[in-house]
């Protein structure tokens, strides 16, 4: 069974947008539902963070994050990235945060 992720979708044009917002930046329908998606994308773009100002994620340093394209068109921040996530691979991400600021995590593919 292929991984699933739940996503913003417009019941009105039915695409998916991310983040989370109350209408669709596509067509601004009101009728916004989270619904499941294909959770599998691909690395755009890795980096690893040594220094914040937010103290809360302090903890995290060094922090490897990834900027990853879903299958479903959207991109997103994802966190606990390793060496296997390396630009252009396949990735697996097993969660969304759909707080404002927030991230996704992911796993090996
Ligand atoms: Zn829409």
């Amino acid at each position: 069974m292929t991984a699933t992720i739940e996503l913003p979708t417009c019941a009105d044009c039915h695409r998916v947008h991310w983040p989370a917002m109350t209408h669709c930046p596509h067509c601004l329908g009101g009728d916004v539902r989270i619904e499941p998606h294909s959770a599998t994308g691909t690395v755009l773009a890795t980096t690893e963070l040594h220094h914040t100002l937010d103290a809360a994620f302090r903890g995290r340093l060094p922090w490897a994050v990834a900027l990853v394209r879903l299958d479903s068109g959207v991109s997103v921040l994802v966190d606990k990235v390793g060496p296997a996530h390396a630009r252009e691979s396949r990735i697996d991400v097993q969660g969304v945060d759909h707080r404002p600021g927030r991230s996704a995590a992911a796993t090996d593919r």
